[in-house]
């Protein structure tokens, strides 16, 4: 498998929403340069668009897929492993991991979906199982679970030189715990080197600082163009990014943006788990913005309780711009450009 892997939310409708022939042609592109690993997820609701890209690609069958699951129970889990053969076209699906999880009370709380993956991995339907996650709580969790004898193929960690986005720790305890998992042989592959942007001033150091981890087997880069896998690639061979390069990354800081017709429902600050949203009280309210919506989704007011008017607002500084809380809204009031 190639260390760099494709993050594929960047092309699909959660982010940069690219039509399906053209964040194909990009899949297939970072195929063809000799990407082997692709990362998705049931929740990016993107499938359809990577199945497109195999079709595009020489050896398809080459390719490594890691996809993730919010399943808890055993009928979820089969869904989920039924939804990702079908959408794929793959009778065997690589890495099943599930998605999230943040302790190890929370992979107990989805143990009929773990156990239902290893009969799917006993089965052969899948060849590795695990978790992917933004809390040390987990890494340690499943280094206990290995210890009780439950098998643990694969962890997909949060982890970049500052610790950008790690939910209840820095750098050095995920490290910590990282590398202790990876010597009882669970394989490692990285997430947000880059923290979503915040590091991009400096991509040698942040990307360089991730892989030079004895602890980490590859890494996860979202990328949206054949320019940026261009980039990648060449980082990913020489250890350099060329003066282009580097300030193109530079300038591609993406933000969250959030619309002025949020109603403060509060359903973004509560998916959001790297604790980036609040809501917050405020004196202006557009009726019209309301209008269309008052049949259908609660208002403001209630979703509080106190008779107040709120608005979603983002803390820059904590968003690693994953976009997992642009699917929650339900007026569509959140957008990362
Ligand atoms: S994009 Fe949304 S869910 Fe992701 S970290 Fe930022 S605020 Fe949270
Ligand atoms: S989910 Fe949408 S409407 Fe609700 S608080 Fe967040 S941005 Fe506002």
């Amino acid at each position: 498998m190639s260390r760099l892997a494709l993050g594929s939310l960047t092309v699909s409708p959660l982010q940069a929403a690219l039509p399906e022939k053209e964040a194909a042609e990009v899949i297939a592109y970072a195929f063809s340069c000799g990407i082997n690993f692709i990362d998705t997820a049931q929740y990016y609701s993107n499938y359809g668009l990577i199945r497109r890209a195999l079709k595009l690609t020489s050896d398809p069958e080459g390719i490594v897929i890691s996809t993730k699951t919010y399943a808890y129970s055993k009928n979820l889990a089969e869904e989920a492993v039924e939804e990702a053969r079908r959408e794929l076209d793959r009778d065997v699906i690589d890495i099943f991991l599930l998605h999230e999880q943040e302790s190890y009370e929370t992979m107990k709380g989805h143990a009929e979906a773990y156990e239902y993956l290893l009969e799917c991995r006993e089965k052969g339907i899948i060849r590795a199982v695990g978790a992917s996650t933004h809390h040390v709580s987990l890494v340690k969790g499943l280094i206990r679970l290995k210890n009780e004898g439950i098998p643990v193929d694969i962890c997909h960690p949060l982890y970049n030189m500052k610790g950008f986005g790690i939910a209840d720790g820095g750098e050095k305890e995920m490290a910590e715990a990282l590398s202790e998992l990876h010597s009882m042989g669970t394989g490692i592959f990285g997430m947000k080197a880059l923290a979503g942007g915040h590091l991009s001033i400096s991509p040698e150091e942040a990307l360089g600082f991730v892989l030079e981890k004895p602890f980490i087997d590859a890494v996860a880069v979202g990328m949206q163009s054949r320019e940026e896998i261009d980039a990648n690639v060449r980082f990913f061979r020489n250890g350099r990014f060329s003066k282009t390069d580097r300030k193109k990354l530079q300038n591609k800081k993406r933000v969250l943006h959030i619309e002025d017709f949020c109603i403060g429902c509060g359903a973004c600050v509560r998916r959001c788990a790297s604790g980036a949203l609040r809501l917050t009280e405020t004196d202006e309210i557009n009726p019209a913005a309301y209008g269309d919506f008052t049949s259908d989704f609660t208002l403001p007011v209630s979703s509080v309780g106190d008779g107040k008017v709120y608005r979603a607002e983002a803390d820059d500084g904590k968003c690693v711009r994953c976009g997992y809380c642009t699917r929650v809204c339900p007026v569509f009031a959140l957008k990362i450009y």
